[in-house]
């Protein structure tokens, strides 16, 4: 961290700034210009508390050198990470599609549903058994009975499944029904003492981008979880709010590449949520897998007219196999491949 002072500083106000450091147990380096004094502080100062040396008289600027994120960034780890969810890799070579309705229904449209995305050549299945709703008074997800349903549809074609935790109270019951990768939801984001529970445990997170949450927050929040020891933590851009009205949120593609390169983490995109409609479902995919994402996560339902929540947003088991054969070509032309 730097420290400028105002010009015309007192010596008085650059012992001060020293004796702070001293009490934040940091070193002070202060290096006087002709017309200005510089302070390096020189420790850890992602411990350091930046606005409580703003506030010092004299101060000018506190300038940060270092990420504030740590064990997330691409500075503290070059190589690309690969998270393994059951043998199947997200982050690597093959990019992985996550396909599956939005709610956990019943075991008829669960079992249909874990067919079509295995057909369709999927290999992990989304399906949430709780859900984020913002009415209180429309569905609210099947709860834990859905876990089960979820399991047996997907097992039967060896797909690892995909699901919300909204509650940490339901995390131990996450564990025993085996979710192979906790799905953590753009309204929770920011849910700071859900994020340190996942940080405990090992089973891999895709970590949504709160709505309104900048690059930045989504970083530091995704900080939270590593700082606990859980580094299986997968990104996913479902887009953001923005003026537009004439589509759901505003898929911001161009977090992909920024992503890329302030970590090492995989990202992927959710085209459904951002579009909300089924027809934009196929060009933002499109689009999301030739600007360098790692994966989809994409809602497909076996009757989409008749899905209890989120209906108009997903795709046919036709509209899915469609799109893999696209996504295919496109993943060839850079140098991926769908596995
Ligand atoms: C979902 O994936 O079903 C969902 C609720 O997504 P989001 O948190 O992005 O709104
Ligand atoms: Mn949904």
């Amino acid at each position: 961290m730097i420290i400028i002072m105002k010009s015309h500083v007192a010596d008085s106000e650059i012992a001060a700034v020293e004796k702070k450091l001293q009490a934040m147990g940091m070193g002070a380096n202060v290096s006087r210009g002709i017309e200005r004094t510089v302070i390096g502080a020189i420790g850890d100062e992602r411990k350091m508390d930046k606005e409580a040396l703003e506030a010092l008289p004299g101060v000018e600027n506190v300038v940060r050198v270092m990420k504030p994120y740590k064990i997330v960034s691409r500075e503290s780890h070059a190589e690309d990470s690969i998270i393994d969810v059951r043998g199947i890799k997200i982050g690597g070579k093959t990019i992985q599609i996550i396909a599956g309705p939005c709610s956990v229904e019943t075991q008829p449209q669960m079992d249909s549903a874990a067919q079509s995305v295995a057909a369709a050549g999927c290999r992990l299945m989304r399906g949430g058994a709780f859900k984020p709703r913002s009415s209180p008074y429309t569905f609210q997800g099947v709860g834990v009975e859905g876990l089960d349903m979820f399991q047996k549809a997907a097992s039967k074609h060896k797909l690892p499944i995909v699901t919300e935790l909204m509650d940490v109270r339901m995390l131990d019951t996450f564990l025993e029904h085996k979710v192979d990768v906790i799905q953590i939801g753009t309204r929770n984001m920011q849910n700071f003492d859900l994020l340190k529970e996942v940080g405990r445990i090992q089973t891999p997170v895709i970590l949504k981008r709160g709505m309104s949450a900048t690059i930045s927050e989504w970083l530091m929040a995704a900080e939270y979880i590593a700082a606990g020891g859980n580094h299986n933590i997968i990104f996913c851009e479902r887009g953001v709010r923005s003026f537009e009205t004439y589509y759901r949120n505003m898929l911001d593609v161009t977090a992909i590449p920024v992503l890329k390169r302030e970590t090492h983490l995989p990202v992927i995109i959710d085209p459904s949520h951002a579009g909300g409609k089924a027809w934009m479902v196929p060009a933002l995919s499109r689009a999301a897998i030739a600007a360098g994402a790692d994966g989809l996560l994409i809602e497909m339902h076996p009757t989409p007219a008749e899905a209890w929540c989120d209906a108009d947003q997903a795709l046919t088991p036709q509209e899915l196999m469609t799109l893999m054969g696209e996504l295919r070509g496109i993943a060839q032309v850079i140098g991926r491949d769908l596995g």
